[in-house]
């Protein structure tokens, strides 16, 4: 099969490799359409020691087996179903298990990849092909930030409201907060492309940086540093600040008065668990239109490179790759 190597240092190859054995309890998918996602950066820079992609969508090709030519979004924490927190439906918080598809094992920028049976999220047929990946990160991530902030900072003690970084994560933040009956949700993003889609999605443009305005719910979504601190800074007394935004680089807490003087939750979520499946469908149903807007590019395996780098320049949302076009 062909599939995407990611050598560090900005170069990504298509080359022709084995495909990966299928394990116990695992079937072959054939990958119809993966995303492209702001987490990879780190491995296109540093190189990948396995095929990266991690937004997968694909069609089980295992002739005989029950999951056959069935269509699945592929979630990628493998987890045992047995320990405490499986058990509990934490499935991404496993605790004897800690493998991610597309990072600690084979992911889908390639034509096929070995699943766990468990970890294939079946999608229905309405759900179109190149919005399926959107069930993972950009819905499935988004949304669960979005509920489990809710248990202490709920819809109705949570005005005014304030996305960082509208990427397709904060995006996806700003649909669910309104899904779930927050208002009053600002917005703040250097990209203006990326803003006037937040405004479309029913946000008020915040200045980044600006100390002026200070709120009941933070919702954290670029990884910065600086938007970390801004945040600790802005959230009122009793409010949360959600750190959903990932970074790879330490960071350090200034422990000065405005953080110390201050009751407020300071939250990091992970992924979803893989219970919430059926309601980001209904999700992704009631704002399919929105989503849409998101999915701004699909090409080829054989263009991969190139369009990551476009995606890499912020030129793109959430570009799909589409394997199957040659
Ligand atoms: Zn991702
Ligand atoms: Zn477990």
């Amino acid at each position: 099969m062909e599939a995407a190597v990611f050598h560090g240092d900005e170069r990504i190859t298509i080359e022709r490799v084995g495909i990966p054995d299928v394990g116990q309890g695992e079937v072959l998918v054939r990958v119809l359409r993966t995303a492209l996602c702001g987490s990879d950066f780190k491995l296109w820079h540093k190189g990948a020691e396995f095929t990266a992609g991690h937004e997968i969508f694909g069609v089980v090709e295992q002739p005989g087996h029950r999951m056959h030519g069935r269509r699945y979004a592929v979630y990628i924490p493998l987890h045992c179903d047995r320990c405490a927190a499986c058990r509990r439906g934490d499935t991404q918080m496993c605790l004897e298990v800690s493998c991610l598809i597309g990072w600690n094992r084979p992911g889908g920028y390639a034509e096929y990849l070995p699943v766990p049976e468990n970890c294939l999220l079946p999608v229905p047929d309405d759900i179109e092909d190149s919005l399926a990946p959107l069930l993972l990160d950009t819905i499935g991530t988004s949304a669960h930030a979005v509920r489990f902030v809710s248990r202490v900072v709920p819809p109705q003690e949570a005005r005014p409201v304030l996305v960082t970084g509208a990427g397709p994560v904060g995006l996806g933040v700003i649909l669910a907060l309104r899904d779930a009956g927050y208002g009053d949700i600002h917005v703040s993003d250097p990209n203006t492309e990326r803003l006037k889609i937040a405004r479309a999605f029913g946000a008020r443009e915040h200045p980044v940086g600006d100390t002026g305005r200070r709120f009941a719910l933070i919702m954290e979504c670029s990884g910065a540093h600086a938007a970390r601190n801004l945040g600790i800074e802005l959230v009122l007394p009793r409010g949360a600040l959600v750190l959903v935004g990932e970074n790879a680089a330490p960071w350090t807490i200034e422990e000065g008065k405005v953080f110390r003087r201050k009751d407020f939750y300071m939250i990091r979520t992970f992924y979803f668990p893989i219970g919430d499946l059926d309601s980001n469908i209904a999700l992704l149903r009631r704002y399919r239109d929105e989503y849409r807007v998101l999915v701004d590019g699909e090409f080829g395996l054989r263009e991969l490179p190139a369009s990551f780098a476009r995606f890499a320049q912020g030129q793109l949302i959430k570009p799909v790759l589409a394997v199957e076009r040659r």
